[in-house]
């Protein structure tokens, strides 16, 4: 089930998320919604709070783009972090070209490690600790940054941020077209 995006603005994308424990009900469905949703809106992470569910859940997948015949492969590569907790950075700081299905039609350069170590739970609670590098790691810190209250143009520069004030008021106000679904601030 393809489930609404909340967009910049909403409460839910500025709160600490909870982490889950074991029972939490129906677990492998939310993981399976949210990866729908995700692919839906050609989105490579996507973190619960940005379904308007302040907990500690990350998807990340991505798929081959065939530009020839314009479809999307199988997913190459597809985690689900559950309580994810970064324990190291590692690298050096890079800038790498980020947007985020919450805020549609941004793209800016983020300076972020090229590395971390990341420590996190999978949908069948087997616990793992992975050194992601290159994409991955770009996204797990991404996603975790959601997991934490923060969106990705917090990390811009002061003058960034004034250039993009307007556009990201817009969005607060709900004045933006997507192709996905998007659910109203309130
Ligand atoms: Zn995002």
């Amino acid at each position: 089930m393809i489930l609404p995006i909340i967009g910049y603005g909403h409460p839910t994308l500025r709160k600490t998320a909870q982490p889950i424990d074991k029972d939490y009900p129906n677990l492998k469905e939310l993981v399976a919604n949210m990866f729908e949703t995700m692919y839906a809106a050609d989105g490579v992470g996507l973190a619960a709070p940005q379904v308007d569910l302040s907990i500690r859940v990350v998807v990340i997948g991505f798929r081959p783009y065939d530009e020839k015949t314009d479809t999307y492969g199988d997913a190459s590569e597809e985690h689900v972090l559950v309580n994810p907790e970064i324990l190291e950075y590692r690298g050096e700081k890079k800038f790498f070209n980020e947007g985020c299905l919450s805020v549609p039609d941004i793209h800016e350069d983020v300076l972020r490690p090229e590395s971390v170590v990341v420590k996190y739970y999978d949908a069948d609670w087997v616990e793992h600790t992975d050194v992601a590098q290159g994409l991955y790691a770009r996204v797990v810190q991404h996603e975790v940054d959601h997991l934490d209250g923060k969106v990705f143009t917090d990390r811009l520069s002061n003058l960034r941020r004034t250039m993009l004030r307007r556009r990201l008021n817009d969005i607060a106000s709900g004045k933006v077209r997507t192709r996905y679904r998007m659910k109203m601030n309130k």
